[in-house]
């Protein structure tokens, strides 16, 4: 926006013209010039003065009218330069297909709502919608687009003009009510909301239907209005889970949840940094000879006051803050240089995650730590999930093939659980399958499950991998593992879970000759902590 003063700054030449003539012009009838000129002008005929002051005088006039012109011109470019930037800041705060304001004017107006510290008792509400993704992926973009654009007009139509709706972005929709808004017209919005945007779509002769769920929150005096929309977030997963078609408030059971998620955010932080994060290492046996094969290489974090977390507590958490490379590494390199002095006949498999799989540096990763430990790389495994494979499958070839120089093994972990796509098992070099423990885990009560193993090991014997069944429980999954020729099962039945030291004291007693040993239990399973 140009103020007065730029104006005053771009005309200052003319300013100083006409300043200049009204002082003249002051000054002359002060001490009567014009008289005086007049006078000196007659006594001097033959040097033209009164035909100079002529000249002068035209010569004035001709810049007063330049003047003028000129200032119509720069007050012109002034207004279209201020059009111009009103339009660039609109574009900047909306959304170009639906006109709302963007996820950055929604942000904006919720710290000013902080800065004028007026964020107490504010209701903002969270929304998407359901099979959006079904309109776009069978009508085309278009339809998904037309379905915003309808979306964005009911919700305005819900609303008065002192509500702020915006699309935050996908087929995300928020709002903040107007200061004042109480609970029941919070309420009274969400379920006029819901059936609206319900009703179909009727355009080209097709009908487009989608749903939405709700999340609703409400600040108190202690929050910053600018988390509003992380609680509207969880009420609205919370609305999701509890059956689409719904909305839900955040509440203080969710506000619970959200800070316990927070502070066990920042202690993983500190534990990853600090290798508080431990290798444990579960036992897999051969089933036909009831040897010790080796280990799987599980994490623990043992905590000063919450004692062991189990990783499927922590290591989502390490996915969506960044941390599961990090992590991995950490277990990786602890576990090889625990276990790099035991039989060197015992095999470590590690778990590598999808995140920590595509860091582009795998293959290097793993030779440093190979050769800064010591540790034969025949020895080790490493387990990946489909998941790791899929999204770039030439990266996982050349991966793949690498570790295969390497003397590394590769086996792939949770099999049946996934896609299972049998291509990836044909054209990617595995050496091994782990089918996953819901399947094993009481077989004996499951005719389908015992059909699904018994064919995964049929295809695995023709693609000559072995086969390592997980989750073996009861004598009576082991009985079946070993009816349809198993090679290899780890599971409680064999034994937890246990700490480097742990395996260690087992190796020099009780499998000292790498076998499972006999009678029932046969692990002191109360020296070890509990998985899952
Ligand atoms: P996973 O790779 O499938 O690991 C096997 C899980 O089954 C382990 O859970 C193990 O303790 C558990 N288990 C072993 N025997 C039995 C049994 O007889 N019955 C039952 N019900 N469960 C059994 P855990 O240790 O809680 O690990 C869970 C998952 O967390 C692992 O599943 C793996 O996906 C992930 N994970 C664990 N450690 C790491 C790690 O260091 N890196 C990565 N990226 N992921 C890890
Ligand atoms: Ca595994
Ligand atoms: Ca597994």
């Amino acid at each position: 926006m140009s103020t007065v003063y730029d104006r005053l700054r771009e005309n200052w030449i003319y300013l100083l013209i006409a300043g200049g003539t009204a002082l003249t012009f002051a000054i002359s009838v002060r001490f009567e010039l014009f008289e005086e000129f007049h006078a000196y002008s007659r006594a001097h005929e033959d040097w033209e003065l009164d035909e100079l002051a002529v000249l002068i005088l035209n010569l004035t006039f001709g810049l007063l009218v330049a003047f003028i012109v000129r200032s119509r011109q720069l007050s012109k470019v002034a207004a279209e330069r201020d059009k111009a930037e009103r339009h660039a800041q609109e574009v900047a705060c909306n959304d170009v297909l639906t006109g709302l304001p963007n996820r950055r004017a929604f942000m904006e107006h919720l710290l000013d709502l902080d800065r004028a510290g007026a964020a107490n008792g504010e209701i903002v509400i969270m929304l998407d919608l359901d099979r959006f993704k079904a309109v776009n992926d069978v009508h085309g973009h278009a339809y998904g687009d037309l379905v915003l654009v309808r979306t964005a007009q009911r919700l305005q139509a819900e609303l008065e003009n002192e509500d702020l709706v915006a699309r935050l972005g996908g087929d995300e929709f928020a709002i903040a009510l107007k200061p004042g808004s109480d609970a029941a017209r919070a309420e009274g919005i969400a379920r006029r909301i819901l059936k609206s945007v319900s009703q179909p779509i009727v355009e080209d002769g097709l009908r487009l239907s989608v749903g939405t769920s709700i999340g609703l929150a409400r600040l108190t005096a202690d929050q910053d209005a600018s988390n509003a929309l992380q609680f509207a977030d969880q009420a609205l997963y919370s609305a999701k889970k509890s059956g689409r078609g719904q909305y839900a408030w955040f509440d203080a059971e969710l506000e619970k949840v959200a800070r316990e998620r927070r502070a066990l955010e920042l202690d993983l932080k500190q534990a990853v940094s600090n290798d508080q994060i431990a290798p444990f290492f579960q036992p897999v046996f051969d089933i036909a000879s009831d040897r010790l094969r080796g280990f799987e290489v599980l994490a623990r974090w043992t905590h000063e006051t919450r004692g062991v977390v189990p990783p499927d507590v922590f290591i989502e958490i390490a996915e969506d803050v960044g941390l599961i490379s990090s992590l991995g590494w950490s277990i990786l390199r602890q576990a090889l240089l625990a276990a790099k002095d035991w039989n060197p006949e015992l095999a470590l498999a590690v778990n590598i995650s999808p995140t920590q799989f595509r860091d582009g540096h795998l293959v290097e990763r793993i030779k440093e730590n190979l050769s800064e430990t010591g540790f034969d790389p025949t020895r080790l495994v490493i387990e990946l999930t489909e998941t790791a494979i899929m999204s770039d499958f030439n990266l996982a070839q050349t991966a793949l093939l690498e570790l295969r120089d390497l003397g590394v093994r590769v086996a792939l972990d949770d099999f049946g659980a996934g896609f299972s796509a049998f291509s990836n098992l044909r054209q990617l070099p595995f050496d091994s399958i782990k089918i996953d423990g819901s399947f094993i885990s009481h077989i004996q009560g499951s005719p389908e499950n015992q059909r699904i193993v018994t064919g995964i090991l049929a295809l695995a014997h023709g693609l000559d991998l072995s086969v390592i069944a997980e989750g073996v429980e009861t004598a009576e999954d082991l009985d079946f593992l070993q009816s349809i020729k198993c090679q290899m099962g780890q599971g409680y039945l064999f034994a937890r879970p246990m700490s480097g030291r742990d395996v260690e004291w087992m190796l020099e007693t009780k499998w000292s000759s790498l076998t499972r040993g006999e009678d029932e239990p046969s692990t002191p399973n109360t020296r070890f902590p509990k998985a899952g």
